[in-house]
């Protein structure tokens, strides 16, 4: 199986009086089609490494390789297109903006990657059925549930059809219940798509559900 994502000895530390040193050397990879779930107590440095793999962030030392593509030393532009291009986010909150329906939430990534409006929302309408909110399309975000906005910004981030999916606490703001419905949708269109998904979580019991856990532990991981 083809890795879809490399970390090697990847090193993070925010300087400042005094500075904190957050990742010590991460080696991590997830190979094409696998769900790992990231576990660590809040702090460990899991938003670092997400944002690190997502190229939002660059590491001080170590390589990012993105299916098979290295990544580290790219300039500001390969680096966003590379991430437009390979990359889905999915946030703890759901980020949508709010003055736009559900569907255009989903379709303006896909317009401003360049596709036809009549075809982002074609494309962006298939996404939403597979999370089962179609009647909702038409609402904006303050009229969603949580759970369901939350799924709508899953849809968001798989319209362009990415490689990786990134997900950090997916879930943490939703009641146990709609955490599990949320999952549930999330492994669905994951599966649908046949895409990889790294997922932090503090939640164990959907943790043990991914293909794989690892563990952040003192800036490296455990598996
Ligand atoms: P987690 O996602 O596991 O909660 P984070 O990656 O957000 O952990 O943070 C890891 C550590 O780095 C924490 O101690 C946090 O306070 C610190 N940290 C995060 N971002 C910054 C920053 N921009 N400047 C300084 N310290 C930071």
């Amino acid at each position: 199986m083809r890795d879809v994502l490399h970390l090697k000895g990847v090193a993070k530390t925010y300087p400042g009086a005094r500075p904190v040193e957050v990742l010590r050397g991460v080696d991590l990879v997830v190979a094409s089609g696998e769900v790992v779930a990231l576990v660590a107590p809040s702090g460990a440095g899991k938003s670092t490494l997400l944002q690190i793999a997502g190229l939002l962030d660059a590491p001080d030392a170590g390589t990012i390789r993105i299916c098979g593509r290295e990544m580290t030393g790219l300039d500001d532009a390969a680096r966003t297109a590379a991430r437009g291009r390979l990359l889905g986010f999915v946030y703890q909150f759901h980020h949508l903006l709010p003055e736009f329906s559900a569907e255009e939430n989903v379709a303006l990534p896909l317009i401003i990657n360049g596709k036809k409006r009549a075809k982002a929302f074609e494309k962006a309408n298939e996404i939403i059925s597979l999370t089962g909110l179609s009647k909702r399309r038409s609402h904006r975000p303050a009229e969603l549930s949580g759970g369901e906005r939350q799924r709508i910004a899953i849809c968001r981030a798989l319209a362009n059809d990415p490689r990786l999916l990134l997900a950090d606490e997916p879930t943490g703001n939703l009641d146990p219940e709609t955490a599990e419905r949320v999952f549930e949708v999330l492994m669905k269109a994951v599966r649908a798509t046949g895409l990889s998904a790294l997922i932090a979580t503090h939640n164990h019991l959907l943790a043990a559900r991914m293909d794989r856990v690892v563990r952040l532990e003192g800036g490296c991981i455990a598996e």
